[in-house]
């Protein structure tokens, strides 16, 4: 009989952490599915991760269920090593080492790697592959911990705030890797502060805050579950009062903002044929017309009361 590939790789319930007074982790539920790209987002101290490294076995929780890849974590953790990938904390590396003796040892620790080359050019190291590790700069320090995290082939890949330090390029080229990896049917679990980087790269995201977990789901269902309404923006026109503006159909609101009009509309199509009819009549047309949505940093806002970085 062939057992079935589980649906998620990893399921954690009502799991807790306290040190002391500090509930670092208290009571967070939550399953990343095989093949996706989980996020889990909130501001330092919030608990992301003393949560991760429950998950990679490297911390016994006070209370909970872990399981992943179907194993139970905090029982099993040797069960787990060959088939998951740690980023660690980059202070860890080898200083004398070069680049690439750093790759083949820890690809010597592991029955099955990929090779040094894949992960040079996956991680654009190739250029600093015969310096020293302590000669590399904060960003490359990174991009090779991530390399680390990839060295077994894993098919669960641990990020935890993978493109802190680096520079934007060497960030767009990490996405690009971790989209990769999700093609390669790789699942990822991810911590990071960037907002950006969660819209950009995660399937789902769990907000957390205070050892809980706010709000989960995509991002697209976090911002619309709290905000109903797109903003349809232009040029503020003369001609155009405020109070006519806002009984167009679906408007909900009419405001200027930094010199542009804002109209708050639960059905952006009805408001922009209504505008676009008044504006014909008034014979001008409105320009840099636009529309956005709230972002997942307005739902943060709106979820804790602060900005995630602050
Ligand atoms: P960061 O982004 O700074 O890593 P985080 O969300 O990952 O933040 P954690 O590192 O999990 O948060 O920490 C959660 C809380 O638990 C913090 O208040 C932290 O000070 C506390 N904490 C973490 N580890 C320990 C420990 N070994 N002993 C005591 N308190 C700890």
């Amino acid at each position: 009989m062939t057992i079935a590939p589980s649906a998620s790789v990893i399921e954690v319930a009502g799991l807790r952490k306290h040190y002391g007074e500090v509930r670092a982790v208290d009571g967070v539920s939550f399953e990343v599915r095989r093949g996706e790209i989980f996020g889990l987002l909130g501001p330092n101290g919030a608990g992301k991760t003393t949560t991760v490294e429950i998950l990679e076995g490297l911390r016994t929780p006070d209370a909970g269920t872990v399981r992943v890849l179907g194993i139970d974590a905090t029982r099993h953790p040797d069960r787990i090593k060959e088939r998951i990938g740690i980023q660690l904390q980059t202070a860890a590396l080898y200083p004398f080492l070069t680049v690439s003796e750093v790759l083949d040892l820890f690809r010597s620790f592991y029955a099955r790697s990929r090779s040094t080359a894949w992960l040079l050019e996956a991680l654009d190291l190739g250029e600093r592959r015969h310096a020293q590790t302590r000669h590399l700069s904060g960003g490359q320090r990174q991009r090779l911990s991530v390399a680390l995290a990839l060295v077994n082939e894993p098919e669960l890949v641990f990020l935890d705030e993978p493109t802190t330090g680096m520079d934007p390029q060497a960030r767009r080229s990490l996405w690009d890797l971790v989209l990769r990896l999700r093609e390669q049917g790789t699942s990822v679990l991810l911590t990071t502060h960037y907002m950006e980087e969660a819209e950009q790269l995660c399937d789902r995201v769990a907000v957390m805050d205070h050892g809980h977990v706010l709000e989960l789901g995509t991002v697209e269902e976090l911002v619309t579950r709290r905000f109903h309404e797109r903003a349809v923006h232009f040029d503020t026109l003369p001609g155009l009062d405020m109070a006519e503006l806002g009984a167009l159909p679906k408007v909900k609101r009419a405001v200027i903002e930094d010199g542009e009009t804002v109209l708050y509309t639960s059905d952006v199509a009805a408001t922009i044929a209504a505008l676009l009819a008044r504006t014909e009549v008034l014979g001008r047309d409105p320009t840099n017309l636009g529309i956005r949505r709230a972002t997942l940093e307005d739902v943060f806002l709106d979820l804790t009361g602060h900005a995630l970085r602050e």
